[in-house]
């Protein structure tokens, strides 16, 4: 089992958590304005990466808190985790 370290709560078991897809998305300032493509985009599309891969995880039972975490998607190995809106230390994407 993935231990990951919330990081209000510390280290706890993956079953405490809910997995929230990929981190940094960012909505449309004026969704109006964009076109049908890029509205899908934003919606629908999704990196699949084979190695790190910056994620939203979200505390559901525990703090109930979301974070964001770093992981590499062959390893499983967390290398970074860091609140929403920060940016992890190691640098990776
Ligand atoms: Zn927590």
């Amino acid at each position: 089992m993935l231990l990951i370290e919330c990081p209000w709560c510390g280290p706890r078991p993956e079953s405490d958590y809910t997995y929230g897809g990929e981190a940094h998305i960012v909505r449309p300032p004026q969704p109006e304005a964009c076109s049908d493509e890029a509205w899908g985009d934003y919606l629908f599309m999704r990196r699949n990466p084979r190695g790190p891969h910056r994620e939203q995880w979200w505390h559901s039972a525990g703090c109930r808190r979301w974070f964001n975490v770093e992981r590499d998607t062959v390893s499983y190995r967390i290398t970074a985790v860091y609140k929403i809106g920060g940016q992890p230390e190691t640098g990776g994407k």
